[in-house]
């Protein structure tokens, strides 16, 4: 379209109504969404080099997906697919909703607020949810290095929709409700690694810590021995901190403070969640995570599953 003529045409949205307003800016999202991913799926498609289930290059187009997204055929193995193929988003409809999602996902949205607001079914919401936490869960993470704190923190265990569990652990724990351990460690340029665990015992604190931490680094714990047999042997400083508060800092620099802040501010975001079940809690810590770390792209996550494979 020309210059001019758009701006023929926006003289006129002075006189749409608040609804009418709010429907265009709906339609206008829509498009750029799919642009968007359009963009993303062209250059995989650019990219591709063989079939996905046998390797062969022997491809040819094949129609196209009823998301208008171009289909391959393989000729050695007759299988179709599209670019998307071994991303989490493969098969995934609506893509002119997928930017909207992410930004209400980076917002930190609950189920609810996203199907309310792209007009989805919950059911939907929540596989997208988890479609677009693959990749932030599945990031490699170099060993940490300089000053690293590690603790274990404890959430309550969340056993929503199965009631017979949760009134069995009850009766075991006296009443208590019991708690999932997480394993902990970040250093102070924002790198964090999670680990949920069954127990917090010696052997699963140095299966998650040993082979991620580098030598030369300095290790900050609580009075825990654990962390002892973590850095035996190694070439790591390990600063404990032995007290009742935790919030003792060692020589001016040396304490847990930035990890208890960061699993604070997590479990305040975490709320409004109303419970989590166990097996999701690494994509609620990855989510948390990558909010973090990329405070100024909201699109990182779509544009992350799509890539990821
Ligand atoms: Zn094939």
């Amino acid at each position: 379209m020309s210059t001019q003529r758009l701006r023929s045409i926006l003289p006129h949205l002075e006189e749409l109504t608040y609804a009418e307003l709010k429907k265009l800016k709906h339609e206008v999202d829509g498009l750029i969404s799919q642009n968007q991913v359009g963009e993303v799926i062209a250059e995989r498609e650019e990219n591709l080099t063989g079939c996905p289930h046998c390797s062969s290059n022997q491809l040819s187009r094949w129609g196209f997906t009823k998301q208008g997204v171009q289909r391959f055929k393989c000729k050695a193995c007759l299988q179709t697919f599209n670019a998307l193929k071994g991303t989490p988003l493969y098969r995934m409809r609506m893509s002119q909703k997928w930017l909207k999602y992410n930004a209400l996902m980076w917002h930190g949205s609950t189920l609810r607020q996203c199907a309310k607001e792209l007009d989805i079914n919950l059911r939907t919401a929540f596989r997208w949810r988890h479609a677009f936490l693959k990749a932030p869960a599945n990031t490699d993470i170099q060993p940490l290095s300089g000053v690293i704190e590690a603790d274990e923190t404890f959430i309550n265990e969340s056993f929503k929709g199965k009631r017979r569990l949760h009134r069995d652990a009850r009766k075991r724990g006296g009443g208590k409700v019991p708690k999932t351990p997480i394993l902990i460690a970040l250093n102070r340029e924002g790198s964090v690694i999670h680990e949920v665990v069954d127990f917090n015992t010696k052997e699963n604190i140095c299966r998650f810590l040993k082979s991620r931490i580098a030598d030369g680094s300095v290790l900050c714990t609580d009075g825990n021995k654990s962390y002892i047999e973590v850095v035996n042997g190694r070439k790591i400083d390990h600063k404990r901190i032995v007290g009742l508060d935790k919030v003792r800092v060692v020589e001016n620099i040396y304490h847990i403070q930035t990890l208890n802040n960061y699993m604070m501010h997590w479990k305040e975001w975490m709320v409004r969640f109303r419970g989590v079940g166990r097996e999701y809690l690494p994509h609620y810590l990855s989510w948390f995570r990558y909010m973090k770390q990329n405070e100024k792209s909201d699109q990182g996550l779509l544009f992350a599953a799509m890539t990821n494979t």
